[in-house]
């Protein structure tokens, strides 16, 4: 049995006053939620008063991105220990405005994912196709290479301990959700392809949906057997909308 994990990933969103606004709510409506694993992403600069909010509640924090490097002379770039050092839990890896907007390779991400699973931090690593990719039919091959690009970095047991989401390209931010059958079939392929490698970490690795999920279609998509959960975008910046994600995931 999967505990659903709901991440709000908030993207390059808010100012410090405004943060302090949202994780403050998020935090004390977290309190009413059991049975769901919650976590916020904030921008890098948020992160430290994002933990200081978070201390002692049921809302972990992650960061939405880290460096290949572990540390020196890399201008502009966070490393892992850093992310570490202010109470992360998870870091995300690979999400799509990443590998599209900053050229971020297969490569590219399976190192990061290698740098954050070596930390002992949670890698939440993200996959999915283009909306052209899916006409061409080929959204299985894609998460297939994606994935395989971390086998190759780390072994069959790469996916240990570790959260994947799936997050077709076509539905973020968009307001364009897959429908609760096409993402249950690509998650469904997911664990199998992970599961030929390895049987047991398939079966308990948590795989999130990720793409324009909210308080009207979350119950849905989380009530499918391969859906874990859903990393948030728009809707994790409205600490009612982020917390009826997380109550739908109960
Ligand atoms: C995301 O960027 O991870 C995401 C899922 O965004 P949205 O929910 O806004 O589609």
């Amino acid at each position: 049995m999967r505990t659903p994990l709901v991440a709000g990933n908030w993207k390059m969103n808010g100012s410090r006053a405004s943060v302090k606004e949202l994780i403050n709510g998020v935090v004390d409506g977290a309190k009413a939620i059991n049975g769901v694993e919650i976590a916020v992403c904030p921008p890098f600069i948020f992160i430290a008063d994002v933990a200081a909010a978070t201390q002692g509640s049921n809302v972990a924090v992650g960061s939405q991105d880290v460096s290949t490097e572990l540390k020196g002379a890399f201008t502009g770039e966070t490393s892992i220990e850093m992310i570490k050092d202010f109470g992360c839990k998870y870091a995300i890896v690979g999400h799509s405005e990443r590998r599209t907007l900053y050229g971020e390779s297969d490569e590219i991400v399976a190192e990061k994912f290698t740098v954050v699973k070596n930390a002992g931090v949670i890698p939440v690593f993200c996959i999915g196709e283009t909306l052209q990719e899916r006409e061409q039919g080929v959204t299985e091959e894609v998460c297939a290479r994606q994935i395989d690009a971390v086998f190759a970095a780390q072994g069959d047991n790469a996916f240990e301990g570790s959260v994947i989401a799936y997050e077709p390209v076509w539905a973020i931010g968009t307001g364009k959700t897959a429908s609760p059958e096409q993402a249950q079939a690509v998650h469904a392929f997911i664990r199998a392809h992970i599961a030929k490698r390895n049987a047991d970490i398939a079966e308990k690795v948590q795989i999130l949906y990720g793409g324009s999920m909210n308080p009207a279609n979350a119950r849905e998509l989380m009530g499918q057997t391969d859906i874990d959960g859903g990393l948030i975008g728009g809707a994790s910046l409205k600490a009612d909308d982020f917390l009826a994600v997380c109550a739908a995931g109960q």
